[in-house]
C-alpha cells in the first residue's frame, strides 16, 4: 500500500496536494510539522471529500526524528511544541476520525497511554502508529528488535522504523523487522531513508510492510530516497512480472486494426455518447465501435481494459475519481481537476485525462471572452471542478454558489475563489451564471436551480444539461434577454477532444452536433 507525504509549506497548498494524492493513493500522511498554519479539521474534510477510500494518518514529527524534506530538502521539518502540545493536537485529529495518529516512541510512555484512552473512547476507530526515527543511522539489529518490543509493549498497533541507510546492508537489518514483526502479529513500517535506502523503500511491500511512502511528484519528499507514486507502481509491476507500459501514449494512425472504444459508467443506458462517437468514428472511416458498459466493479474493468484490445474509454458518472488510482499516468489538467474522464490505452499503459475543462472552455469561447469575467458557478461537483479549472486558466475569474456549504468551502479553500449561498444568486456582481448541477435534466425539464428573476443581472447564462436541449434555467434567461449557452455544445467539444486523443485527428464536430440533435427531436426534447 502506498502512502503520499503531504508536506506542503502552507495551509492551501496541502489542500492541493491532498486533491492530487486521494485519488491515487492507499494513504496521506498529514504531516502538521511541516504544514504552517495547517488547518487539520479542513485538511481531513478535504481527503473524506476526494475518496471514501483514502486512510488518514495525522503526525506532527518532532525535529529531533525529522529528516531534511521538500524540494531540495532543505525545508525545516520538525516542530518544537512540546510534548503536550503534540498530544492534544494528535487528540484532536482523534476526535476529528483520522485514521492513525503517529507519534514517537521518544515522547513517553506516558503520551502514548493518554493518546490510547482518546482513541478507545471514539471506540478504537483511530489505531496508533508508535514510531521510531534515526535521521542519522541504522542501529545494530539487536538494538532495533529492542526498539520494536518498547513499541508492542506500549500497545502500538502500527510499530513504525524508519532509520537513515549508510550502506545496502543496513536496508537487511531494517527489512528483517518485517517477517521478525510477522511472527508477533504486529503490522511494520520498516524501511531505510537515504540514497542507499531506496532499495528498502520498493522491496518493503513484497515483504509485507503496513505501508511504503512515494511523493506525489519529484521535489515533495517528506525525507530522502522517497520514490515517487507512479516509480512505485512501475517497480510492483516490473517485480510482479507484468508488461511495463511503453514511453509513448499517443497511438500511431498509420496503424490498420480495428479502433474500439469504450464508455464506462453506472448507469450508462441514457447516454448519447456511443451515437455520437460512432457517427464521428465513422465519418473519419475509422474501422471500430464505441460501445456503452454499464460497470459495476471499475477496478476489475480496468485490469481487464489492459489485456484487450480496446484503444481507449470514455468514463463518466459515479467513477471520475475512482477510477484515477487504476491508471500509470495521469495528465497533468486531469491530476490538478481531480477527475479523469478519457482513458488511452497504449498496449496496456493507461493514460487519464480531463476534456470536461475544455468542452466548457471552448462552448464559452464561441460567443465570449474569458480574461477579467466573473463567473458564478452553481455546484461544487466534478464539473464545477473543471469549469473552476478552465476558466482559472483563462484569466477568469470563478465564483462557487453550492447548496451544501461544506463542500463548496473546501473547492473555494483549495483555488482561493470567493464561495456564496445559492440565496445570494440573484446579489452577486457576475457577468456568466453556469449550472453544474443536475437540477432541470430530463424528465425534470420543470425544475430550475435558480428562480428567474434573479438570473435578470448576468449577461450570459450557460447548463452543462443537453437533455433537455433547453433546460428550464436557459428559456427562464433568455426570457430575461440573457445570451445562454445549452450544454449540448459542450457535450460534442468534450467528446471531439477525446476522439483528438485516440486517434490524434479532428472530428466532424458539425456533424457529432447534428447527430444528438436529431435524436433530441426524435425523442421530443
Ligand atoms: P456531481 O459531482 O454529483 O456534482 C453535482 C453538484 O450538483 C453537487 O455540487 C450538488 O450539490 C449539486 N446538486 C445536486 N442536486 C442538487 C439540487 N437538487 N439542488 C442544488 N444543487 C444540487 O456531478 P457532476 O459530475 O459534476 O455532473 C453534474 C452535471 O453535469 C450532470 O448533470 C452531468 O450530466 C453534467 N455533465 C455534462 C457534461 C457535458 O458535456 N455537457 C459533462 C460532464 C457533466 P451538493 O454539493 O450540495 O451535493
Amino acid at each position: 500500500m502506498i502512502c503520499i507525504p503531504i508536506t506542503a509549506d502552507t495551509n492551501k497548498e496541502a489542500l492541493r496536494d491532498i486533491e492530487r494524492s486521494c485519488p491515487i493513493a492507499d494513504f496521506i500522511e498529514l504531516r502538521m510539522d511541516l504544514i504552517a498554519n495547517g488547518k487539520l479539521e479542513e485538511l481531513i474534510a478535504a481527503a473524506r471529500s476526494c475518496s471514501g477510500r483514502i486512510r488518514i494518518i495525522v503526525t506532527k514529527r518532532k525535529k529531533a526524528e525529522a529528516a531534511p524534506a521538500g524540494k531540495s530538502l532543505n525545508t525545516k521539518a520538525g516542530t518544537t511544541d512540546t510534548t503536550g502540545q503534540k498530544v492534544s493536537l494528535l487528540k484532536q485529529a482523534v476526535e476529528l476520525g483520522a485514521d492513525y495518529i503517529d507519534i514517537e516512541l521518544t515522547e513517553g510512555k506516558e503520551s502514548i497511554e493518554e493518546l490510547r484512552a482518546a482513541c478507545a473512547a471514539r471506540g478504537d476507530k483511530t489505531k496508533v502508529i508508535v514510531s521510531y526515527h534515526n535521521i542519522k543511522a541504522t542501529p545494530s539489529l539487536a538494538k532495533l528488535k529492542n526498539i520494536f518490543q518498547q513499541a508492542v509493549a506500549a500497545k502500538a498497533d502500527v510499530v513504525k522504523i524508519v532509520t537513515l541507510a549508510q550502506n545496502a546492508e543496513d536496508n537487511l537489518k531494517v527489512l528483517s523487522l518485517i517477517p521478525y514483526a510477522q511472527k508477533y502479529s504486529i503490522a511494520i513500517i520498516a524501511l531505510c531513508m537515504g540514497d542507499e535506502g531506496r532499495i528498502s523503500r520498493a522491496v518493503a511491500p513484497f515483504l509485507g510492510g503496513f505501508l511504503s511512502f512515494a511523493t506525489l511528484e519529484q521535489g515533495t519528499q517528506s525525507a530522502p530516497g522517497q520514490l515517487t507514486v507512479q516509480e512505485m507502481k512501475q517497480i510492483n509491476k516490473l517485480v510482479r512480472g507484468e508488461p511495463l507500459p511503453r514511453k509513448s501514449p499517443v497511438f500511431s494512425p498509420a496503424e490498420k486494426r480495428p479502433q474500439n472504444y469504450v464508455l464506462l459508467g453506472n448507469p450508462v443506458r441514457q447516454s448519447f455518447s456511443p451515437l455520437m462517437h460512432n457517427a464521428a468514428l465513422e465519418e473519419m472511416g475509422i474501422e471500430g465501435r464505441y460501445t456503452a458498459f454499464c460497470v459495476h466493479d471499475i477496478g476489475a474493468v480496468i485490469r481487464g481494459l489492459r489485456g484487450m484490445d480496446i484503444r481507449g474509454a470514455g468514463v463518466t458518472i459515479p467513477y471520475k475519481i475512482a477510477v484515477m488510482e487504476y491508471l500509470d499516468d495521469i495528465n497533468d489538467d486531469a491530476l490538478k481537476i481531480g477527475a479523469v474522464n478519457t482513458i488511452i490505452n497504449n498496449n496496456g499503459r493507461l493514460t487519464g485525462f480531463n476534456t470536461d475543462w475544455l468542452g466548457l472552455l471552448l462552448t464559452l469561447q464561441e460567443a465570449m471572452t474569458i480574461k477579467d469575467k466573473t463567473f458564478v458557478i452553481l455546484g461544487a461537483g466534478g464539473t464545477a471542478r473543471a469549469a473552476v479549472y478552465g476558466i482559472l486558466q483563462e484569466g477568469g475569474i470563478p465564483i462557487i454558489a453550492n447548496r451544501t456549504p461544506e463542500k463548496g468551502r473546501i473547492l473555494t479553500g483549495k483555488l482561493n475563489c470567493e464561495f456564496h449561498s445559492l440565496n445570494d444568486i440573484g446579489k452577486i456582481k457576475a457577468d456568466c451564471l453556469i449550472n453544474t448541477t443536475p437540477v432541470g435534466m430530463y424528465p425534470h425539464n420543470d425544475k430550475s436551480p435558480v428562480v428567474a428573476k434573479d438570473l435578470k443581472g448576468y449577461k450570459y447564462v450557460m447548463d452543462v444539461i443537453y437533455n433537455p436541449l433547453k433546460t428550464k434555467i436557459l428559456l427562464d434567461a433568455e426570457a430575461q434577454g440573457c445570451v445562454v449557452f445549452p450544454g449540448l455544445d459542450m457535450f460534442v467539444h468534450q467528446a471531439a477532444e477525446q476522439i483528438r486523443l485516440w486517434t490524434g485527428r479532428e472530428p466532424n464536430r458539425a456533424l457529432m452536433k447534428k447527430t444528438v440533435l436529431e435524436r433530441l427531436a426524435k425523442i421530443g426534447c
